[in-house]
């Protein structure tokens, strides 16, 4: 007997509508959503041209009856809903009947299926919606999709498909998603070399989230688990969902560790990967006080509910749902991780590093030159508007930082499992290089010219800054970014020359590199190795680091490579060879750099100082930072009425 059936016209018109295939992530999101709704244990993804040529999702779940496998390519046909009344308690992840249809509509689709019971099994072959050909076969009880030349029909819509490397990345994070939310299914996802990864069934949530991001990332999470009961004398919920609670486990970073973007925030709502404002902005009040703005947690959440709960019909591409007692999944979100971070350290360590000693926040990309010269004190941290999407519609305010992007790729970009920052020195994965125009305009604007001869230093303020005098003004000069930008021209200088000097490691660094930063890695490699690095691939994803630039010491490599992967990422488009050389100096320079709270004998501010003005742009580090403040001999006298 076929379960399938088609939805009546009445229901159907109640499913929030719109088109589900946009780009090959779309679709394995669809066909893992169905494997995983079939119970299916054993997920294996195959991609190539990054989805764009050949899709393959194969699964050990319930498999079609001959029927029913023909029946799943009728719109609205879906065995999962069947009156009105379930769509207020949605317990699988499809519901709407409309992605295999959907799919076979743009594609060439063939359906290989085998239902438990059954003694044949049905291939279904559609081609942009056309049936192809049914014959019957012989497999194991379980169903594999293969979907080919997505868009073939649609020439508009191929057009608009990035590179296969970014496309792959989009399949990347969407397997990573549905594994992370379902340890208990082996996903294997092969489409790059050897293959991307292959995470085994395993108990916990903390042993996947060990295999997707490694050991170092998760010895910088607390995990947390709290059951909250319903509030005394509220109506029962619908359904049977995962129990009559509201479960929460949750893992969410140290205070130590601060991320530049939103891409290392994961919500998951019964099973399933959601981006929603109100639990976004629970977490960022959970840290509000403990993050300086601007910095995001890593935090991976995870709440079971009834399903009655929560309404999953909100968009069509279902990750967007609406609680039905939203202020108190909010506030029980906000307190639980407020408790558990509280826990993990005591509460004297909270606060946000001394204010004085902050560093500017880097200059983003379109850097206005008039905001960095050295005639003014500096401006404080967090004065930057942090760019974010449209302002809230619905909902509460939210926390500085923590506004919702709004861009569907924001959510969704996997994390990098690169090390957290500390407080200092500041480190440049949130900075934009700026340009050389930009850094001109920079230099132009500041007053006066500097001469090594008249500079003379004076002490220094907090091990930090070197004050120096120069005619009579008064020089403030930030030793960490003076140094950064005179390694950045040296490294620089010596690539595009030619004469780059490397140290060999007795022992190789290993690094771990998460899938996605192992795709953005394979491009970079030949640059890394002409910048005076030594890396290979060393077994699964993972990379010895075998030689290094002679700036470079050791202990920074991991992370500087975290930061180079996470900075190029962000780009999203293919960086140019110049540019790349650039961060890749860049960040050599930030990691070599003598770092804050380093005392200077007179001798080496004297060569320090020397060192910088023999730089093209001694008034900016390469990511807009003032490096110089100069009090003019006029101002000062001003300032204590002497003129
Ligand atoms: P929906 O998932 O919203 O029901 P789909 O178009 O994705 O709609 O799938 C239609 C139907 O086909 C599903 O309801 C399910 O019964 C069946 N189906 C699809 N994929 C699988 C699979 N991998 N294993 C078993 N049944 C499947
Ligand atoms: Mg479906």
């Amino acid at each position: 007997m076929s379960r399938i059936r088609l939805l009546p016209e009445a229901l159907a018109n109640k499913i929030a509508a719109g088109e589900v295939v946009e780009r090959p992530a779309s679709v394995v999101k669809e066909l893992l959503e169905n494997s995983l709704d079939a119970g299916a244990r054993n997920l294996e993804i195959t991609v190539q041209a990054g989805g764009k040529r050949l899709i393959r999702v194969l699964d050990d779940g319930e498999g079609m009856t001959p029927d029913d496998a023909l029946l799943a390519f009728e719109r609205h046909a879906t065995s999962k809903i069947r009156r009105a009344e379930d769509l207020s308690c949605i317990h699988t992840l499809g519901f709407r009947g409309e992605a295999l249809p959907s799919i076979a509509g743009v594609s060439r689709l063939l359906m290989e299926t085998q239902a438990k019971g059954e003694t044949v099994g049905t291939a279904v072959e559609i081609a942009g919606s056309r049936m192809a050909g049914v014959r019957e076969i012989a497999r194991a009880v379980g169903t594999t999709l293969t979907v080919r030349d997505l868009f073939f029909n649609v020439p508009a819509r191929k057009k608009f498909l990035r590179a296969d490397r970014t496309e792959l990345g989009h399949v990347v994070n969407v397997v990573t998603q549905y594994a992370l939310a379902h340890p208990e299914g082996r996903f294997a996802l092969a489409g790059w070399g050897s293959g991307m990864f292959d995470f085994q069934a395993v108990e916990s949530l903390r042993e996947r989230l060990f295999q997707v991001f490694g050991a170092e990332l998760l010895r910088q999470l607390v995990e947390l688990e709290e059951d909250l009961p319903f509030v005394p004398g509220s109506p029962s919920p619908q359904g049977t969902g995962p129990g009559e609670k509201i479960r929460l486990h949750a893992f969410v970073s140290k205070p130590e560790v601060q991320k530049p973007n939103r891409q290392s925030l994961y919500f998951f709502v019964n099973r399933r990967m959601v981006r929603d404002r109100i639990l976004m902005h629970a977490l960022g009040e959970a840290y509000q006080r403990i993050l300086p703005d601007g910095s995001f947690p890593v935090a991976l959440v995870f709440i079971e509910m009834p399903y009655g709960e929560v309404d999953v019909n909100v968009h069509p591409s279902k990750t967007e749902v609406r609680f039905r007692r939203q202020s108190m999944i909010h506030d029980c979100l906000r307190e639980a991780v407020r408790k558990a971070l509280k826990e993990a350290r005591p509460e004297a360590a909270f606060s946000i590093q001394p204010r004085g000693m902050e560093v500017e926040p880097p200059i983003a990309s379109g850097a206005r030159p008039e905001s960095a010269p050295g005639l003014r004190p500096p401006t404080r941290r967090g004065s930057l508007p942090l760019q974010v999407g449209e302002p809230a519609s619905v909902g509460p305010e939210l926390p500085p930082g923590f506004q919702t992007s709004s861009g569907p790729a924001a959510a969704e970009a996997l994390s990098s499992s690169d090390t957290g920052r500390d407080s200092s020195p500041p480190t440049c994965a949130a900075a934009e290089l700026i340009s050389g125009e930009q850094a001109e305009a920079i230099r132009t604007a500041a007053s006066g010219t500097l001469s090594p001869a008249h500079i003379h230093p004076l002490g220094q303020i907090d091990d930090s800054f070197i004050v120096a005098s120069d005619r009579g003004s008064l020089l403030i000069i930030d030793q960490h970014v003076a140094h950064e930008r005179v390694l950045f021209e040296k490294v620089l200088g010596q690539r595009r020359g030619g004469r780059v000097e490397s140290q060999r490691l007795l022992l190789p660094l290993i690094v771990e590199l998460n899938p996605r930063q192992q795709i953005l890695l394979d491009d970079l490699t030949p640059e890394l190795n002409s910048c005076g690095f030594e890396v290979e691939p060393f077994g699964r994803r993972t990379l010895a680091v075998k030689a290094l630039p002679a700036d470079l010491g050791p202990s920074d490599c991991s992370r500087l490579l975290g930061e180079l992967l996470e900075g190029v990422e962000k780009e999203a488009r293919e960086v140019s060879l110049e540019r790349l050389q650039e961060k890749i100096a860049a960040s050599v320079a930030c990691h070599a750099a003598i770092k804050v709270h380093t005392h200077l004998e007179r001798s080496k501010m004297v060569w320090l100082i020397d060192e910088l003005l023999k730089t093209r742009y001694p008034m900016t580090c390469p990511h807009g930072r003032p490096i110089i403040l100069r009090y003019e001999k006029n101002e000062i006298l001003k300032a204590f009425k002497r003129i």
